[in-house]
């Protein structure tokens, strides 16, 4: 139950005056269903305006403030803009200038002979002097001279600045004083206000100790949510696994382990053998083996006389995973299901009696495994497949399913930076697989700009004619996953007409078994080239395929470049990633492209990645992308989330059950930052 003194703040955003369905939509596409989120909704910057008497004062370029009085409206010429002209009290006169259907605002907005005060940057356009889209045209100056500093927020369609400031104000209004959370003399050392005053102050300014504080508070939720996880976990009963070997004795492997898969085999079997279930993050690169490691460790499970099961993020995934543990196990006599949402009727029966049973030991599938109808004779493990997937909350539901606690296993091949990797798995254990199976060879990298289309359709052909296979993805670039299919469909047609009815494609709007038949055809070698947008960026293994072209690669995580890359080189054969670029590159864009050709190891690309994305940073207003976290920049995760680790352990240490007065005060917090599973476990624990 969510304490009373948040009530306010959990209100939905529908209940604010002026909120009615038609504005629900674009508040919803931001995520601002409740007055808590809308006063998180924090300015991406400022507009800072000073007020001038004569135009002649300001600068170009300059935002200002100035009474103007509107002479002559000049209606657009064809496809021309729509001018008023308007002068200053010393006769300077200055085109106010609208495009397109604005041109009726401006009607309406400047009477002829009027004075009236506007808002906005001062251009130069030729000879003369004019504003572009005014921000404000207003009679009565007193709202706008009293904000001469104005926050400009992250908009939707169908949203505009003064609306979603006003929307703000209110949630402002709602939010009610709360107890503190921070440790006091941290409060102190860092001069940083109390909440309320914090949460407004960010809105109203660039006020970096607000915004820090307020990303302070994310980040000791993150931590503090963490630690309840480890502690309850440590508190819980689990089943101590000690496997005989037998079963693994009998894998027969065409490799020889590396050193770091046997390391972590043997970091999992000593967690497996305690009482407190094991909660360990097997971390390793894309073709680093961790399938191999997750099998052992389940063959441990067996050997104990319990079950096991393998969670994967999507279908594909979990019937790949199925084909590839069934073939690693052949000699085992381990009997292997796969259950996903699609089995049904008289087969999905059989799985499930065969899991209440025992007489399955493994089951793999998608979140299908872990309904309510489905019940096991002894789940003792469970194995969770590209753990980035699934929040922390997702992975405290999957350990209710058992009558004991289940060990878990979470594998990634996402490298994150070491920063990171406390604040999204600080719960955990950690083993790491950084070493590569003998005899991969390197992926030769390229950049190349996208004119040269035709010379890469050329290569592409040569490289198919000569039997090998490849991939072809499009970016999602437009907030609008249609239009992004639509270009991959654009794509997808002309390559056909090329290659004909060798190409296949999936992206995420299809059918599932459609996607699925697409795949099938392509790992089975049918169709030569796959057309795809980023769903193929997990786990999907088709060693032939050797050649790699991704467009408008600047677009995309260099992570997520690394994922995709991670697709080819699966083979003995050599294999080449073609990165096209677009024509206009930023500094930053050619640096991060440049590293993904230097480089191949995915935490030397996570680390400077984040350089590179943190360095441009002035406000800390970039969001952080792929991390936890909805407040705190990257800056400020590398600066405050140290702090915050150990502000939590402190608190932890002295009031494990946050009974005292702080520890209620952080309560609220995790609430706050709905990290109030952390919450719960203190009840149950
Ligand atoms: P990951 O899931 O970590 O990306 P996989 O488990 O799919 O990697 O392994 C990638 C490939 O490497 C598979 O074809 C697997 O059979 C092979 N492999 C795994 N371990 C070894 C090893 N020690 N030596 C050689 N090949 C290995
Ligand atoms: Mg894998």
């Amino acid at each position: 139950m969510r304490p009373d003194q948040l009530n306010s703040l959990f209100v939905e955003t529908q209940a604010l005056d002026g909120v009615g369905p038609k504005l629900m939509r674009p508040l919803e596409k931001l995520g601002l269903t409740r007055v808590r989120d809308l006063a998180y909704h924090l300015p991406e910057r400022f507009v800072e305006r000073r007020k001038v008497e004569h135009l002649d004062e300001a600068a170009v370029g300059e935002q200002i403030v100035v009474a103007l009085t509107v002479r002559e409206h000049r209606a657009s010429s064809g496809r021309g803009p729509y001018r008023v002209l308007a002068e200053d009290a010393a006769g300077n006169v200055c085109t106010l200038t609208y495009f397109g259907r604005a041109s009726y605002t401006a009607k309406k907005l400047l009477p002829v002979g009027e004075k009236r005060w506007v808002a906005g940057r001062l251009d130069e356009y030729g000879q003369m002097l004019q504003i572009v889209h005014p921000d404000h045209v207003v009679a009565d100056a007193t709202a706008l001279l009293g904000q001469m500093c104005e926050p400009v927020y992250r908009l939707s369609e169908g949203l505009t600045q003064p609306r979603i400031a006003g929307l703000v104000t209110q949630a402002l209004d709602h939010a009610p004083e709360l107890p503190e959370w921070i440790e006091p003399g941290l409060l102190d050392r860092q001069g940083w206000q109390s909440w309320r005053d914090a949460l407004v102050l960010a809105h109203r300014g660039a006020d970096k100790l607000a915004r820090d504080r307020l990303a302070y508070d994310e980040l000791l939720a993150n931590s503090l949510a963490l630690m309840l996880v480890r502690q309850s976990n440590r508190a819980q009963s689990g089943t101590p696994l000690q496997g005989d070997g037998r079963l693994r004795d009998t894998l027969s492997l065409p490799f020889a382990l590396t050193g770091a898969q046997k390391r972590s085999i043997g970091e999992i079997e000593g967690d497996l053998a305690q009482g407190a279930p094991m909660l360990r993050l097997l971390q390793g690169d894309v073709g680093s083996g961790k399938t191999v490691v997750a099998l052992s460790a389940m063959l441990i499970a067996i050997e104990a006389g319990a079950q096991a099961a393998m969670l994967a993020p999507t279908e594909i995934l979990a019937r790949q995973h199925f084909e590839t543990l069934t073939q690693m196990a052949a000699g085992t006599g381990v009997e292997i299901a796969i259950l996903t949402g699609r089995d049904k009727g008289r087969a999905r029966e059989s799985i499930l009696m065969g899991l209440h049973d025992g007489s399955i030991d493994i089951v793999v599938g998608t979140h299908a495994i872990f309904q309510d109808t489905v019940t096991y004779k002894n789940l003792a493990l469970v194995v969770i497949d590209e753990q980035h997937r699934f929040g922390v909350g997702q992975r405290l539901m999957l350990a209710r399913k058992g009558r004991r606690t289940p060990h878990t296993l979470a594998m990634t091949a996402t490298p994150i930076p070491r920063t990171l990797t406390l604040a999204q798995y600080g719960e955990m254990d950690v083993s790491q697989l950084d070493e590569l199976p003998p005899g991969r060879q390197a992926i030769d990298t390229r950049v190349i700009p996208v004119e040269r289309m035709d010379d890469i359709v050329g290569a592409l052909d040569r490289h198919l004619s000569g039997g090998g296979q490849a991939y072809w993805v499009c970016p999602m670039v437009t907030d609008n996953e249609s239009d992004d299919i639509a270009a991959a469909e654009a794509r997808f047609a002309a390559l056909k007409e090329r290659f004909g009815d060798s190409v296949a494609m999936v992206h995420g709007q299809l059918k599932p078994d459609a996607k699925d038949a697409a795949m099938e055809r392509f790992s089975r070698g049918e169709a030569k080239l796959l057309v795809a947008t980023t769903v193929i960026e997990v786990g999907v293994d088709v060693p032939n395929a050797t050649l790699m072209v991704i467009e408008q690669a600047e677009r995309f995580g260099l992570a997520q470049l690394h994922q995709l890359r991670g697709r080819v080189g699966r083979g003995s054969d050599k294999s080449v990633c073609l990165l096209l670029r677009g024509e206009a590159l930023s500094d930053t864009a050619r640096r991060r492209l440049a590293l993904m050709r230097e480089t191949q190891d995915g935490f030397r690309i996570a680390e400077e990645d984040l350089e590179l994305r943190g360095g441009g940073e002035l406000l800390g207003t970039r969001q952080s992308g792929d991390t936890p976290f909805a407040v705190a920049s990257l800056e400020q995760i590398q600066t405050l989330l140290p702090l915050a680790h150990d502000d939590a352990k402190l608190l932890m240490q002295r009031d494990g059950g946050l009974d005292g007065e702080r520890g209620k005060a952080a309560r609220l917090l995790l609430y706050l930052f709905e990290r109030d599973w952390g919450v719960q476990l203190l009840r149950g624990g």
